[in-house]
């Protein structure tokens, strides 16, 4: 038995690793980045309450995790989800809908809801004893607790499993992203999980770092698309503007940012340019009002 987790830039891999490692079971991380991407753009069951296209994901990684069934020669794939946990993409027909769409729906099993779903081809084949399995259903995880109690598991993920495609403000800004860009690269969404994004026009936003910490992933983020402002001898933020834009909206743009940096009321910022044009400066006129009262994704107020 091996067990497999994927990655993307929206989750993670690390309570998988942690679980697999506690459970001295083998792991496979894949990077299903690129694949993904482009089921997000356009899922064929659509999105949760965010940009969440669970189905379609689920459908995606059960795909992927038959391909490296096929190719280790493991018997069959089993899940952790329950019937009813998630009211959208457990229920009995997404689950259905899931494994037929991964294109093996005779190799996918769940065993702790096995005995609420159709006998599969495994249990009928004998591979799997289907009086062992569960009817285990709904949001409450009570049994799950008590089994890993019973079989000495004491750190229990909670269900939530830290998806960005979940989180409200998060799908804002990529559906802001995805209207503004079409396909956007794996740069741009990195840059979603930073900072205030301040729309300029229909097109362009301003990316705009929150404390010493935003400053320092913006750094590390500097380059593609954007270039980047740091504020001269005041403390401020790391602005990040979109390469080539107007001489008008630049000004905007650095109003905005000054408005966040430690100057008097009608005094001047003046900022330097980090990439591209290394040494360039430019000057902003400073005031606290030019702090926009929306940002995309509405989560930061102030
Ligand atoms: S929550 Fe995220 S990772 Fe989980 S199925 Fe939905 S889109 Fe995929």
């Amino acid at each position: 038995m091996t067990s497999i987790s994927f990655v993307s830039p929206f989750f993670n891999a690390e309570n998988a690793k942690k679980a697999a490692t506690s459970l001295k079971v083998p792991i496979i991380v894949k990077d299903i980045t690129g694949e993904h991407l482009d089921m997000l753009l356009n899922p064929k069951h659509g999105y949760g309450s965010g940009m969440n296209p669970c189905i379609d994901c689920h459908a995606l990684m059960l795909k992927i995790a038959g391909g490296i069934m096929r190719k280790e020669g493991f018997d069959f794939i089993f899940t952790g989800e329950v019937l009813g946990e998630r009211p959208m993409s457990q229920n009995k027909q997404s689950l259905h809908t899931v494994a037929k769409e991964s294109g093996y729906a005779d190799y996918v099993l769940r065993p702790l809801s096995a005995k609420l779903l159709p006998e599969t081809k495994i249990e009928k084949e004998g591979k799997i004893d289907r009086s062992r399995l569960l009817d285990i259903s709904g949001r409450q995880r009570k049994r799950q607790l008590e089994m890993a109690a019973q079989y000495g598991i004491k750190d229990v993920p909670t269900p939530a499993g830290g998806c960005l495609l979940t989180d409200p403000c998060f799908s804002a800004r990529l559906k802001d992203l995805l209207r503004r860009e079409g396909k956007p690269s794996i740069h741009d969404i990195e840059l979603l999980k930073v900072g205030r994004h301040v729309g300029l026009d229909q097109k362009n936003k301003v990316i705009i770092g929150r404390n010493e910490k935003d400053n320092n992933i913006l750094r590390s983020l500097d380059g593609g698309k954007y270039i980047m402002f740091v504020p001269k001898r005041v403390r401020g933020p790391h602005c990040m503007v979109p390469r080539g834009i107007s001489g008008e909206l630049l000004e905007r743009a650095m109003e905005i940012c000054a408005s966040y940096c430690d100057a008097r009321e009608d005094g001047e910022v003046m900022f330097r340019e980090k990439s591209a044009n290394p040494g360039r400066e430019i000057r902003a006129a400073y005031s606290r009002s030019n702090r926009p009262e929306r940002f995309i994704g509405d989560i930061d107020k102030n």
